[in-house]
């Protein structure tokens, strides 16, 4: 099994078939559309903006800029306060707990557009550049908790989705019950916030085992390249 990343889970979750396409046999790529792409590259513009590099902003793009300007000069001012900030950061844990490089983890890996721990060490912020209408799920930010824990604890986080093209930032307050999601057993997870996160992971596990991918329609088959009687629908 490959690491469970927010973006291969949220694929799985979409249509496990189209997971097992790019993941298992990699007969196809993650698809890619223009709005993608756009997205992509603001990522790049937003991630050296807060490193404090020069930027070479697009100009049709400078509503974008203006609305996250306050957003990085915050990033700047945690920075110069002596807090701990990465930007594009890459978090990856082994299965048993233990921080893992990126390519050699076993269990799960995130890229995180920003987080920042404070001078305490006691609680964290975390932040989500989004564009374009798709809602955020907060079980990305569980998920970059989780890929934190062995380099910071299981300390609380703030974290914000910031919806770019929208103006507006979305809040969710993220406390981890436990701090190994490879290990967690049913007991801790039945009835709680993280349940359809924890059986998300169990589904995924068991499918690599059983081999069973199915189909699920969904919007994402406009763009899908599986041979499958849904694609382009
Ligand atoms: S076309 Fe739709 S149902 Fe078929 S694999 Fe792709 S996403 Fe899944």
């Amino acid at each position: 099994m490959i690491p469970i990343s927010p973006s291969n889970l949220a694929k799985y979750r979409e249509c496990p078939f189209h997971y097992q396409g790019i993941y298992v046999t990699k007969q196809v790529k993650y698809p890619e559309n223009e709005a993608m792409r756009r997205g992509s590259m603001l990522h790049s513009c937003l991630e050296q903006a807060c490193k404090q590099q020069a930027v070479d902003w697009p100009a049709k793009e400078t509503a974008v800029l203006d609305y996250c300007l306050p957003i990085i000069g915050l990033i700047h001012r945690l920075m110069d306060g002596g807090w701990t900030v990465h930007i594009e950061h890459e978090a990856a844990v082994n299965a048993d707990g233990s921080q893992a490089g990126w390519w050699q983890a076993d269990f799960l890996r995130s890229k995180i557009d920003v987080a920042a721990l404070s001078p305490g060490k006691d609680r964290a912020l975390l932040w989500d550049w989004k564009s374009g209408k798709t809602p955020g799920n907060p079980d990305q930010f569980y998920l970059n908790a989780f890929s934190l824990v062995p380099e910071w604890g299981a300390i609380p986080y703030e974290a914000w989705f910031v919806y770019f093209d929208q103006k507006r930032v979305e809040q969710h307050s993220i406390k981890l019950p436990f701090t190994n999601l490879a290990l967690v057993g049913e007991s801790h997870w039945k009835g709680s916030a993280l349940e359809p996160l924890v059986k998300s992971v169990r589904d995924l596990k068991a499918a690599w085992v059983t081999n069973d991918w199915p189909k699920t329609p969904n919007r994402g088959c406009r763009w899908c390249l599986m041979d499958c009687e849904y694609r382009g629908r």
